[in-house]
């Protein structure tokens, strides 16, 4: 009886055996390989910047407006760093001096304004490794949390242990702020949460080899480092830096300004002061000098007014919304909203001081009910007013609103 040289099936159990020189193979053995080969050719492709097709930073810039609303200037700045990252990746062996140095960024806007979201957005459309760490876990050495190293452990994986491919990646350390020191000035007493923590980041923002747990979490004496160059590697941070527009403030007052003829230029727009940071007010929050040194590229982004908050209700690529439709059309169930409903949306957003976080709680108390019941109702089109959304927010539970965003 003939087998399949693969899996050792008979041929009876198959629905196809499939004879070679010197064996066999069944249907689902070749499925199988299919997909394997499929799955590597992608990742090799997916990686290996040679293959792929540089964007332009305009171009970078159109695929974030398709997913983020406003923030015109970290878009602008991310997607000019992503370009030159990229260009670093592809410069060929020098033949000259110049050396194209990394360009690594820090946002600085309030939570919820879209720094991960920015992050993740950029992720979508890059050919390289990309993580996300939160700074918070790190401690020095010794501590207990994670070591500094474990943030390349998610590179790697990221990577598929791709040593070379994640050697090019991007890392977005969130909550980069959490590591600040307190205090401007630096104290003879060992600061165990801040410096010591900023010192470990520095060494992988300038470029080292640093020997990276595979499975993260502690060094462990018998686990196996994995040596990775982050020479290449991008770093983007992000903080909310909570209560650095006084530091911006302070500092604005107290620089003498020069003499100037137009005055109107010199206006300060006291309501939005993080538009006016610079890197000694980072200094000033608590991050060393040579840290600030190495993340040279400094934007923010603004709090979202309720113009932004409405924009974000339906306009991104997969906006909440659209993501409400889409799941009733499965149902062949036409869902629309009153414009009313979504400044009522809005309103509560606001009133609640939930941010864009808390538009989706919001949407997810106005929505359970029709979600719940309408797929068993012989309904086809159903249209969420203003009255409707009141009536399901105020049954809610405003708090658990609160504590869900
Ligand atoms: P941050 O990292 O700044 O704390 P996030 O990026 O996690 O904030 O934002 C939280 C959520 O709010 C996002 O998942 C997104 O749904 C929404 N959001 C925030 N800012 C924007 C924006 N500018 N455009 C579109 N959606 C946004």
């Amino acid at each position: 009886m003939d087998k399949c040289s693969f899996c050792g099936r008979d041929k009876k159990d198959t629905n196809l055996l499939i004879a070679g020189i010197n064996g066999h193979i069944c249907d689902s053995c070749v499925e199988q390989a299919i997909q394997i080969v499929e799955e590597e050719l992608k990742k090799k492709s997916d990686f290996d910047v040679k293959h792929i097709k540089l964007q332009k930073p305009i171009e970078i810039k159109a695929f974030l407006d398709q997913y983020v609303i406003g923030q015109e200037e970290a878009k602008k700045f991310l997607s000019v760093a992503v370009y030159n990252h990229y260009k670093r990746l592809l410069q060929k062996v020098e033949t000259d001096d110049v050396e194209i140095e990394k360009s690594n960024i820090i946002m600085v806007g309030e939570t919820g304004t879209g720094k991960t979201l920015l992050a993740r957005t950029i992720a979508k459309m890059l050919h390289v490794p990309f993580t996300i760490v939160d700074a918070t876990v790190l401690t020095e050495a010794g501590y207990v949390g994670e070591d500094i190293e474990s943030l390349l452990t998610r590179l790697l994986q990221a990577a598929d242990y791709d040593v070379k491919a994640a050697e090019k990646g991007i890392v977005f350390i969130d909550e980069i702020d959490k590591i600040a020191r307190k205090g401007d000035n630096p104290s003879i007493t060992r600061d165990v949460s801040g410096e010591g923590v900023q010192q470990g980041l520095l060494k992988l923002l300038e470029g080292a080899i640093v020997n990276v747990p595979p499975q993260g979490g502690r060094k462990h004496p018998d686990q196996k480092m994995i040596p990775v160059n982050t020479k290449n590697i991008l770093f983007i941070c992000g903080g909310a830096f909570d209560g650095i527009d006084k530091k911006i403030g302070h500092r604005l007052n107290t620089q003498v300004v020069g003499y100037s003829i137009d005055r109107e230029a010199n206006k300060i727009d006291r309501d939005n002061l993080l538009q006016y940071i610079a890197p000694q007010d980072l200094k000033a929050f608590g991050l060393i000098p040579e840290i600030i040194g190495r993340l040279p590229v400094l934007t923010y982004l603004k709090p979202l007014d309720r113009i932004a908050l409405r924009a974000i209700l339906t306009e991104p690529k997969n906006s909440i919304i659209k993501q409400y439709v889409k799941l009733f059309k499965i149902d062949k169930i036409d869902l629309t909203f009153e414009e009313e409903t979504f400044e009522y949306i809005v309103d509560k957003a606001i009133e609640f001081k939930l941010g864009a976080r808390g538009l989706r709680s919001l949407c997810e108390a106005i929505m359970m009910d029709a979600m719940f019941e309408l797929p068993s109702n012989k309904v086809n089109e159903i249209t969420i007013t203003r009255p409707y959304a009141k009536d399901k927010i105020e049954k809610s539970n405003v708090q658990k609103l609160k504590v869900a965003s």
